[in-house]
């Protein structure tokens, strides 16, 4: 029911479904307007397509929509081989990717001789269609095959674009495609073609363009002109041949009378092709681009299908390069070509055409007015001259809060768009944090002298990394991503306990809590703290973050807690402020919540479904005690370790240079939220450039780290003489090798899997049995890079330079984890059969190497309090200074632990789901209660608790 709906839409609407509207319906539907209304924005789109969300474009002043091009087996090598290998969820990623890049449209296309155009598309749109990121916007089904394109059709839901029938194969032809369009209610991409082929003149594309409009919007096809799409054919220049001269002018012009002739029509393109004689110099390309675009969407472009990483803007391009590049799009001179090829020369030279500027000492920008040099300092993230030109901006505006509230706020509303529209990145919006943190310091003393609260923010969220858990790098993220979409951020820090939380939630009014954690216990904290929330008459939403955290979990386990509010799980620092910002909104809130309420509800049914499927499939415990994995003893090589018993390393006997060494950078891309796999992501033409300047920032903080000798590493660990006693591990002393010291206790496989391996398996299987009399051998480690990563990152984060603190913090983690790496590589060459190991740094990090390193907490061994044996073992509190939390978090945060396996065979795995049968049998053998020992392995049950 909505506002300015009249009745009369409402019956036609019925007639559209039906056929006609029986005279009665109408009747009935008459008699109840006025409806009651809700409040929607007043627009009439034209087009209004539709994902889950719709994407309303009117008819005049609609914004340029972005179609996202790279899942494109055509355009994309990478989206083509992961569709050939059948690697789907990695293909998912891609569309992922493009759409929180900021694609308004995802095209797909399989137009690929060895592919199965109609199963893959099936495949993929059905994929898609479950994956709710993905399927909020509406799809363009891109193909010249007419049987995928409505295998395609059959597949989505709402309104979809078809890409692209023409007039190729003659009218006939082309009106039975249209109507089929029209039936499946799509719009349509209509390509400048004909019988005679492609347009490329521009008074080829527009008699072609009319002559099919006309056709379409007649008797014969009845289409409705807003459903039209032409895609007059971008074609490229600067090739060298004098006919492609004029391609893009032809384009813009084409563009300009076709949208003129053709009323109600869109125009679009396929923008990369403009450029393509400029491959592999990036900055040229982007420039073309930008340069295109702007003359195009100024003659009225509607859509392009770009690569939104490679949009330049039209401002920003080098005056220089602009003119040059402008000459060529509009073909003004006739050596433009000439002239452009040797400007990239030029820029090849400089050995910058990987894209985006780093002109270097450029500061042409130092002579805009005082607003553009601020937001050039935000945006670039130059903290330089900030206190200079903020000092000037106070002068001449007089109040320091009206410096605040105007240039530097629009300075960083131009960050939050370029950040929301994936032209910027994670790290550069954090150092753009950096400039205003700064400027606002610069400017406090002068606010407090004029004793005037600045009190202008969005709304207050209460951040913590609940009790127990010592994780806060995801947090600190989310915390300036906040902070510079203007809310007001209370980070409360890490092993916060729910009172403090809920008591200075009250105290500052907050908008919002925000939870994070990184361990699974901390994921029963938070229902904790939601359920306290519940019962002190919380009304605020709950937000909740962290890298064990997840949708489904969230709706499961924690939201029932604290039924009256949003719950909501947030998977990305950079996807919080949109949240927030909803959340604010009395209006959205309510839409957001039912929504929300909607997925959690079929979130927790799936869950139960699957429960009770996944339980019919297990087996029983003693069944699959029985298929463990069965090693031949004799013949298994059982090496004997040259040294056994402890070992205690200080920060005098590691050289930090050389764990440097075996740092795998991959895992710091995702800290930053840059996600891909490294090393190609730098390369890839989106985020290479902004991937390479954060790597060498990355090495350069490294450097500095070991120069300065600024973390103090310590390592403890152990080899001890074992044995297999079932599903435990027996530890005896290392003197004796036969008084028992401690019993690991392991949890074994019982799901049938999929993939033919029938081996259940269980971590006590690599380790020789008692009853055969083999002495065999179990490592266990415990390292850390010391607690002054955190004290540096604090003071850092104090200073308001959340940029390096949150680079220490990632660096930590790094080293710490090569540090494990480092001692790996150590203990199998003292265990004796690392000595012939001849791997280089890329094969340890692939784990190429023998045995294995499961570390409690993870999936061949979820149960944290293994930790607690382990430190026992290793005393590892007093030799390495390091503890446990009361939900076994490590501290100091960048930190590593857990156990050595040797076994020539041994494997990662993961255990879940168990089924209650093992619980029974496990808290037994751990002498504990059952209650307790489901709430720990919580995550691990494939049954629902009682
Ligand atoms: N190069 C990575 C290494 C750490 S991740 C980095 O720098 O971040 C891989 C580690 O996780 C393994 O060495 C192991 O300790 C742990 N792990 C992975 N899968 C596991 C599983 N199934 N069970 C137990 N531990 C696992």
């Amino acid at each position: 029911k909505v506002k300015g709906f009249a009745a009369d839409n409402l019956i036609n609407i019925i007639g559209g479904c039906c056929g006609t509207t029986p005279p009665h319906i109408a009747a009935m539907v008459r008699e109840i307007e006025p409806f009651e209304t809700r409040e929607r924005p007043e627009i009439t789109p034209a087009l209004r397509l539709s994902g889950l969300e719709p994407l309303e474009l009117p008819a005049e002043g609609a914004p340029f929509v972005m179609v996202g091009e790279r899942t494109n087996v055509t355009g994309s090598p990478r989206f083509r081989k992961l569709i050939e290998k059948g690697d789907y969820d990695t293909a998912l990623q891609i569309a992922r990717q493009q759409v929180e890049n900021g694609a308004n449209i995802v095209d797909v296309n399989f137009d690929e001789g060895l592919l199965d155009g109609v199963a893959c598309m099936r495949r993929f749109l059905n994929l898609m269609a479950a994956e709710p990121d993905i399927s909020r916007v509406p799809v363009m089904i891109d193909s010249s095959k007419w049987e995928v394109i409505e295998a395609g059709l059959q597949c989505v839901q709402g309104k979809a674009i078809v890409n692209s029938i023409s007039l190729k194969e003659g009218e006939e032809a082309f009106i039975k495609y249209a109507r089929t369009v029209r039936r499946y209610g799509a719009a349509v991409v209509v390509m400048a073609f004909d019988e005679q082929g492609q347009a490329a003149t521009k008074d080829d594309k527009i008699r072609i363009c009319k002559r099919a409009y006309d056709i379409l919007v007649g008797p014969q096809v009845g289409m409705d002109p807003h459903d039209i799409i032409f895609d007059p054919n971008v074609l490229t220049v600067a090739t060298g041949i004098a006919e492609h001269a004029s391609y893009g002018v032809d384009f813009i012009e084409g563009v300009r009378e076709i949208k003129r002739l053709c009323p109600g029509a869109r125009t679009s393109g396929g923008i990369s092709n403009v450029s393509f004689s400029f491959r592999g110099n990036n900055v040229v390309r982007e420039a073309m681009h930008a340069v295109f675009l702007y003359h195009a969407i100024a003659a009225g472009l509607d859509m392009g299908i770009v690569n939104s990483g490679m949009l330049g803007q039209y401002d920003e391009i080098e005056a220089d390069l602009k003119q040059k590049v402008e000459d060529v799009i509009l073909n003004r001179n006739e050596d433009a070509t000439e002239l452009l090829l040797d400007k990239a020369e030029e820029i090849k030279a400089s050995g910058q055409t990987t894209g985006k500027k780093n002109s270097g000492p450029d500061l042409s920008w130092r002579e805009g007015t005082v607003e553009e040099r601020l937001s050039h300092s935000l945006v670039k993230g130059i903290v330089d001259y900030i206190d200079d030109d903020v000092e000037e901006a106070r002068l001449a505006l007089g109040r320091p809060l009206l410096v605040i509230e105007g240039p530097l706020m629009d300075g960083m509303k131009v960050v939050g768009e370029l950040f929301g529209a994936g032209k910027m990145f994670l790290p550069q919006v954090v150092k753009s944090a950096r400039v205003m943190k700064k400027a606002v310091a610069y400017l406090t003393p002068f606010m407090e002298a004029e004793k005037s609260g600045g009190g202008s923010e969005q709304g207050t969220m209460v951040l913590a990394t609940v009790k127990g858990d010592v994780h806060d790098i995801g947090k600190n993220i989310v915390g300036v991503v906040l902070a510079c979409n203007n809310f007001k951020v209370v980070d409360l820090g890490v092993m916060v306990n729910c009172d403090t939380i809920l008591a200075r939630a009250k105290e500052e009014n907050a908008d919002f809590i925000g939870l994070s954690g990184l361990i699974t216990p901390s994921l029963d904290e938070m229902a904790h703290v939601a359920a306290e929330m519940k019962r002190t008459g919380f009304d605020v939403p709950l937000l909740i973050g962290g890298a064990t955290t997840s949708r489904a979990h969230t709706a499961i386990k924690i939201a029932p807690h604290y039924p009256d509010e949003p719950v909501v799980h947030v998977l990305d620092a950079s996807l919080a402020s949109g949240v927030c910002s909803t959340l604010l909104n009395p209006e959205k809130k309510a839409v957001f919540f039912d929504e929300l309420l909607i997925k959690q509800a079929q979130a927790r049914a799936r869950h139960e479904r699957g429960n009770a499927a996944g339980a019919a499939q297990l087996v029983p415990i003693a069944e699959a005690r029985e298929r463990g994995l069965t090693s031949d003893w004799a013949m298994v090589d059982i090496p004997q370790p040259a040294q056994l018993g402890l070992q205690v390393l200080d920060s005098d006997d590691i050289d930090l240079a050389e764990v440097a060494e075996l740092v795998d950078w991959g895992p710091f891309f995702w800290t930053w939220e840059i996600k891909g796999r490294y090393p190609q992501i730098l390369d890839d033409p989106d985020k290479g450039p902004h991937a390479r300047e954060l790597l060498a920032e990355g090495k350069k903080l490294l450097q500095k780290v070991i120069d300065e000798q600024l973390f103090k590493p310590r390592v403890v660990y152990g080899l001890w003489p074992a044995n297999a006693d079932g599903d435990d591990v027996e530890l005896y002393d290392a003197e004796t090798g036969t008084d028992h010291l401690h019993t690991f206790h392991f949890l074994r496989q019982q799901q049938e899997r999929a993939s033919g391996a029938d081996e259940l398996m269980c971590l006590s299987d690599y380790i020789a049995p008692k009853q055969i009399g083999i002495r065999d051998h179990l490592g266990g480690f415990a390292v850390t890079v010391g607690p002054e990563v955190d004290v540096i990152a604090e003071e850092f984060k104090q200073a308001g330079d959340d940029y390096t603190s949150i680079m220490y913090q990632a660096i930590g983690d790094r080293l710490a984890e090569a540090l494990t790496e480092w001692l790996h590589r150590r203990v199998r060459w003292e265990w004796g059969f690392g000595n012939s190991e001849d791997l280089t740094v890329d094969e340890l990090i692939d784990e190429k190497y023998r045995g294995i390193r499961p570390a409690a907490g993870y999936p061949a061994c979820p149960d944290h309090r293994e930790k607690e044996t382990l430190w026992q073992l290793l005393n590892a509190e007093e030799n390495a200074g390091m503890k446990l939390t009361e939900s076994f978090a490590m501290f100091p945060a960048s930190s590593v632990s857990g156990l050595i396996f040797a076994h020539p065979e041994s494997r990662y795995f993961k255990i879940s789901p168990i089924g209650e049968d093992q619980v029974d049998d496990y808290a037994q053998r751990l002498g504990d209660d059952k209650a307790t020992t489901e709430k720990w392995l919580a995550p691990a049950l494939g049954y629902s608790p009682k």
